[in-house]
This record gives structure tokens, sequence and C-alpha cells, in this order.
């Protein structure tokens, strides 16, 4: 092995990294000692701001892989042709906690992943589930704030969490997801992943129509129970981290199935649910799933800080044949992640390695702090210019929007035809959920919201409960016995009809 000799930031050698420079052994430090004021201060600046949500994350390199041709919905040219690789990056994340908290905690996961393309980078900001707790943006600093820290013990608050849940029904169909077993997964490699929102592809004739992306776990699907979480939290807090790293060392490259359910514009005209609403799916039995390719996680990266903690995801980077759709949560991220990269990383987080398109490129912005790369060179920093040569091609334009109002206007959520937030928990609950994960799920439910206490408990409760019964009535009446409630008079004030829908 080479030698090599300890410098200082600025390269310059130096021959003491252990003692500070004194008058006399005994006596106090030097100002002079310039390496001492380098170690401390940069030592105090390691910490970047970490992210609001996703703090805890894991991630890996890959390749994503064409198996199915696509190219007649999109134009996109990661999708040109089967056999196409385009290289990934991939992070996972839970997220209420913070960096330091415990992979097993019951949480979403995010699924995030970057396709360094050579039209640019497309990043598909997902998570574990197909639906989200909230379908308005405006809602989600509020809602975040009830599954973080409560401002006055400093704790996590189930109450919170409930008097939230309990005022905003629309949740009720992910906290189902959440308090199912999915919602402690076994690691990462054993989950699926899913765009979440609606988004759109547009073919080479200028036709759009509405997707949903779905990467499905080839390694299947593996939950811990409440007891092995737990248990695995007092063992291992980085379970997922340690066993994605090892399992990629070990060369037990995980893979996922992409696949994605396509719904033209006329087809959303009518569809039974809003098709841009957050909270619900689009039935694989009216929308079935077709095959894309294969996503493969192949590579560690050689440092966690570089490539982690510093890639910076955005939902509004979509390449050329994809695009975005009404979907207010959308149309919501696409505003708040850019910023948040900004506040986190800095104006110019797109120039961090793991963040810089690896292809050409081209616009004419300038400085900032951490200016890393060349800034342009000497070339013109202005458009339109008599100089270089860059041109905005007319060929990346997307077909205009048919918008179905001219009025904008602070919508009603629960309007006629958007308040439906209880069929589709409702055949979660009845229709896909084995006995066993009924059970399951009754149980997490009982337990999580055993911990709602204070002075509002009972109507915290009877609020939630009213949302359990109107999914299903037996959903309701389990939770409502695991509770311990008096049973005989909830029944009096049941409906007749065992799992028809309640209205109130
Ligand atoms: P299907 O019976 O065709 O699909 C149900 C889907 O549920 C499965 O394909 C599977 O999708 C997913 N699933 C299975 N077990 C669980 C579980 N324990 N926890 C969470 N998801 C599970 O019916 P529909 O498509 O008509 O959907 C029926 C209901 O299924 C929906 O109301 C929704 O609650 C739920 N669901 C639907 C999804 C969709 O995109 N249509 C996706 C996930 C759930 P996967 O392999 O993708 O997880």
């Amino acid at each position: 092995m080479s030698q090599k000799k300890l410098t200082s930031a600025s390269g310059i050698p130096y021959y003491n990294n252990e003692d500070t420079q004194s008058a006399g052994p005994r006596g106090p430090l030097l100002l002079q000692d310039f390496i001492l004021h380098e170690k401390m201060a940069h030592f105090n600046r390691e910490r970047i701001p970490e992210r609001v949500v996703h703090a805890k994350g894991s991630g890996a390199f890959g390749t994503f892989t064409v198996t199915n041709d696509i190219s007649r919905y999109t134009r996109a040219k990661l999708f040109s042709h089967v056999g196409k690789q385009t290289r990934v990056l991939v992070r996972f994340s839970t997220v209420g906690g913070e960096k330091g908290s415990a992979d097993t905690e019951r949480d979403p996961r995010g699924f995030a992943v970057k396709f360094y393309t050579e039209d640019g980078n497309w990043d598909l900001v997902g998570n574990n589930t197909p639906i989200f707790f909230l379908k308005d943006p405006k809602k989600f600093s509020d809602f975040i704030h009830t599954q973080k820290r409560d401002p006055y013990t400093n704790c996590k608050s189930p109450t919170m969490m409930w008097d939230y849940w309990s005022l905003n029904p629309e949740s009720l169909h992910q906290v189902l997801f959440l308090m199912s077993d999915r919602g402690t997964p076994v690691g990462y490699r054993y989950m699926n992943g899913y765009g979440s929102h609606t988004f759109s592809m547009i073919n080479d004739r200028h036709e759009r129509v509405w997707v949903k992306f779905h990467f499905k776990s080839a390694q299947g699907i593996r939950n811990f129970s409440n007891e092995e979480a737990a248990k695995m939290k007092a063992v291992d807090m980085d379970f997922a981290q340690r066993d994605l790293l090892e399992a990629i060392d070990r060369g037990e490259f995980p893979k996922w199935n992409l696949k994605i359910q396509v719904m033209t514009e006329e087809q959303a005209k009518t569809y039974k649910w809003n098709p841009f609403d957050l909270t619900k799916v689009w039935s694989h039995k009216d929308f079935p799933l077709i095959d894309v390719g294969v996503m493969e996680l192949n590579e560690n990266p050689k440092n966690y800080f570089v490539s982690i903690e510093q890639s910076a995801f955005a939902p509004a980077h979509v390449v050329d044949g994809i695009g975005y759709s009404p979907d207010k949560m959308l149309q919501g991220r696409l505003l708040s992640y850019p910023d948040a990269h900004r506040y986190r990383l800095g104006a110019n987080y797109e120039q961090i390695p793991v963040n810089r398109c690896p292809f050409a490129v081209n616009n004419y912005e300038r400085d900032g702090q951490m200016r890393v790369d060349e800034n342009g060179g000497s070339a013109p920093n202005y458009f339109p210019n008599s100089f270089d040569d860059i041109n905005a091609d007319p060929s990346y334009k997307q077909p205009a929007w048919e918008l179905d109002s001219v009025v904008a206007d602070w919508y009603d959520r629960n309007a006629e035809g958007e308040n439906d937030h209880y069929t589709q928990p409702g055949i979660f609950y009845r229709e896909v959920l084995p006995a066993q994960d009924k059970a399951n799920l009754v149980n997490t439910i009982v337990g999580a919201m055993s911990g709602i206490s204070g002075p509002k408990k009972a109507e915290i409760i009877n609020r939630q409960l009213c949302h359990f019964f109107r999914a299903d009535i037996g959903l309701g009446m389990a939770i409502a016995q695991g509770l311990g409630l008096d049973m005989a008079s909830l029944q009096q004030h049941m409906p007749a009809g065992k799992h028809e829908q309640v209205t109130i």
C-alpha cells in the first residue's frame, strides 16, 4: 500500500493529529493551532438538517430492464425497447421517526426511485402503499405533526394520531393498511412499492393516458408480527439497513417487477371513483396490471452520506413521455420536494453527484452556494443569445390538458361523489384480508387505540369507531369488543344488514 501523507482539508501536510500546541506541556492551548480549529469546526457542522419526514432511510444502486413493450402508451426513452437498461438509485425509508429511529416501527415505508435516463433524471417517489392518508396537500403539515412528538410531552401520542384520523375520515383506507400486517414489513426487500399518485403517459402520437405504477417484490411479501417487530427493535434498530446492505454484499440482489395500470381520459370521466384521489386505488379488476420491466438492486453505495443522505428525489422530475395528473397531492408535492431539498442541501442540490444527471445538462442557472461543477464555464448565462447553440426543442411539448372546470375555488372535499371514504376500506377488510390478517388488524388497532388518553378519550374513540362501522360493521364490532365497549348498546344503534355501508 502506498504511503499517504496526513494533510489539512486544504492539502497541507502536518505531523500531529492528536496533541494540540500548548504553552509548555501543561499550559493553555495556542490559538494558532489551526488544525484544532479545523477539526472542531468541521465536526460541529457534520449534520445537515434531517428530512422532516422519511428521515431514516437506506438505499442502493441498480438497474431497470424493460421486459415488455409499452411504447404504445409512452415515448419515454427508458421504455423504448425490450432489453433496454437504465441505472437506478432507490431509497427506502420509514416516515415518522427521526434519523436514529428503529427500522421496524409500524409506519408506511418510502420507496423512492431515481432513473438516470438519457432524457434526464426521473424520480418516482412513492411508498409501500398505493394510497395515502390525505387527498389535499394543505393538510399535510397538520397530519405529520400528529405522527411526530407531542409539543408538551415530547413523546409520540396515540391521542393526537387518532384524534386527527377520527376527524379526517379520508384517512381510513390508509389507516387500515398501516394497521394491517403490511405496516411492519420484514426490512425493505419483502415489500411492494407504488408510485401511489396517478401520473400520465404520452406516446409519440401525442396521446395521453393516465397511469399508476406498481413495483411488486420478486422476493414475495413478508411481515413482522407486532411481537417480532418489537423484539427486533430491541435487538437491532437498523435491521432494514443491515438486511439490504448484507443481502447485496452477499450477491443476493433484490428485484421488483414494475407494472402499470392504464386508464384512458374517457374512462377517467366516468370511473366510479375520482381517479386522481390519492386515498383510493384503481381496482385491478377494472384496470389490470400490465408488465413493464424488472428493477434489480445490485450495488451498495460506497459511502452512505454521499449517496443516500444527500440523495434528493422530487416528483416534479418526470421525463418526456411521462407527465403529471390533477392529483392534488401530486400537485402539492411538485412544489414541496424541491423546496425541501433547497433547504436541506442548498440551491445547487442537483449538482451533488448522486443527484446529477449523468447526461447533458444545459441551462442558464448559475452561481449560488456550493456550486461545485464548472458553472457553465465561459458560456453565456442568458437566454436567448447569439453565441451558444442551445435550443428549446418543441418535440418535448406535451399535449394540452382538457380541464373540466374553468372555475377556481375551494372545493368541498366532502362534495357529492368525493365523500365515499368507506367502500374501498370495506372491500379491503372483507375481500382482501384472510381471516388471520383480519384478526391481526383488529388486534393491532385495539392495541393502538388503547393508548388514547385524556379528557377527549371517549369522544375520539367513538368518532373513530363510527368510521370503522361505516366501512364494515363486523370490523367495527370486533374493534369495539376488543376495546371492551358495551356491545349491547352499540348493537342497538347499528342498522340492519351485516356489511352494508352505513350513512349517518
Ligand atoms: P384485487 O383482489 O384484484 O386486488 C387486491 C390487492 O390487494 C392484491 O392484488 C394485492 O395487491 C393487495 N393485497 C393483498 N393482500 C394485502 C394486504 N394484506 N394488505 C394490503 N394489500 C393487500 O382487488 P382490487 O384491485 O379491486 O382492490 C380491492 C382492494 O384491495 C382495494 O379496495 C384496496 O383496499 C386493496 N388493494 C388494491 C390495490 C390496487 O391497486 N387495486 C393494491 C393494494 C391493495 P398488491 O400485490 O399490489 O399488494
